[in-house]
């Protein structure tokens, strides 16, 4: 199962309460006999722990309890075959979310808690891959460490043939002569079935990137047929078209992931860092450093955040009105309330990306690196410019 940040929102529409567990059920937890399902007690102790915190009132102490004991039973009998787990148990709901990522254990009560899955999308975007080769395309979905197949096309008619044509070019001038027309007529009929084959692919994979919310779109093949391919796109397309020249048209599903995630993850790199640059680099229209960013962000004026993945600021949160900010001051100064809640941006983020249909980029790396210099958050207004804004 594969969710994108989208999907989360009707995960987040769940009618609380719901017990909301990150389980992190990688192998290396079952390697021996006595580490086998190490989740198991960590998930008692801190069932417990929150019946203690304010977090489950007394009277919700029953359905809590319910919930606790239904997802204890369901990992108990289980041999997981992912490397996390995230479980939402309620009285009518039971949802569960496989994910090829790991995880860090978490259990909450009340609503649904989606900040870590999020921040798990937002940093692995979907990706379409399309492999081709004279026999045919395959099309992939390259998310969350999965690579799954969506698609095949096969080639009815010979590329290869129509490769050897071109290299007729060198025959002789007197067989030219003689045979010239005929080799035309063939020239363009071989000529519009390869554009009609490679215009079919650039449907297919448009159709696939578009359904799927993909970020790029990756093209695998020959220079000749990736480019060719590329050419079809319209304009407007909107996402990143990469070109990797590599033949891999043989190779099974998972030899083909092997090959390409280090040249996906290098090319992503690559884009996260220019998109952090753009962004310190633009004095107009973007604002970095976490108190600015934080209250352009709040007050819905952010078109684009950028947030370097490993930024976890502790926050002063008001009950009253829900702003935050850094400052320590026990009087909110949006309503003039006593606050005293500390909350992660990390856990608020997805519900206020939301809230303000803000798009929410997660960069790591070297990106990262450059952006934590500048606070490790900053954003591109909306519409308006920095100087408008004041
Ligand atoms: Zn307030």
């Amino acid at each position: 199962m594969m969710y994108s940040a989208n999907e989360l929102q009707s995960l987040a529409q769940l009618t609380p309460p719901v017990l909301t567990a990150y389980v992190d059920t990688k192998p290396r937890q079952r390697s021996s006999r006595g580490d086998a399902l190490a989740y198991m007690p960590w998930l008692k102790k801190e069932a417990k722990i929150l019946t203690k915190t304010e977090n489950v009132r007394p009277g919700d102490l029953g359905t809590y309890g319910a919930q606790v004991a239904r997802v204890e039973e369901f990992l108990r009998d289980r041999t997981p075959r992912e490397k996390g787990l995230l479980i939402l148990a309620g009285s009518d709901t039971w949802e569960l979310v496989p994910l090829e990522r790991q995880v860090e254990n978490e259990l909450h009560w009340g609503r649904p808690a989606l900040g870590q899955l999020f921040w798990i999308l937002s940093e692995n975007k979907p990706y379409c891959i399309v492999v081709v080769d004279r026999t045919g395309a395959r099309f992939f979905r390259h998310s969350l460490g999965e690579m799954a197949q969506s698609g095949k096309m096969k080639f009815t008619i010979n590329i290869s043939q129509w490769k050897k044509k071109e290299m007729g070019h060198v025959t002789g001038q007197s067989v030219k002569k003689t045979r010239g027309s005929q080799r035309d007529t063939h020239r363009h009929r071989m000529d519009a079935q390869y554009a009609r084959l490679c215009r079919d692919v650039e449907e297919r994979a448009k159709s696939l990137c578009e359904k799927n919310r993909c970020t790029a779109i990756f093209l695998v093949g020959s220079d000749r047929l990736t480019k060719a391919i590329e050419a079809e796109f319209p304009k407007q397309f909107g996402r990143p078209i990469v070109t990797i020249e590599e033949d891999f048209g043989k190779f099974s599903p998972s030899d083909l992931q092997k090959r390409l995630e280090p040249r996906i993850a290098d090319w992503e790199n690559r884009r996260q860092l220019a998109l952090v640059y753009a962004l310190l680099g633009d004095e107009r229209k973007a604002v970095v450093g976490l108190d600015e960013t934080l209250v352009l962000f709040q007050k819905g004026k952010i078109r684009n955040l950028v947030v370097a993945h490993n930024l976890n600021e502790s926050l002063r949160q008001c009950s009253e009105c829900d702003w935050m900010d850094r400052s320590s001051d026990p009087v909110c100064p949006q309503c003039g309330r006593e606050r005293f809640v500390i909350i992660h941006l990390r856990d608020v983020l997805p519900e206020l990306a939301w809230k303000t249909q803000t798009d929410v980029e997660v960069v790591a790396g070297e990106a990262a690196m450059k952006l934590n210099e500048s606070g490790g958050i900053g954003g591109w207004l909306r519409g308006r410019t920095r100087v408008e804004l004041r």
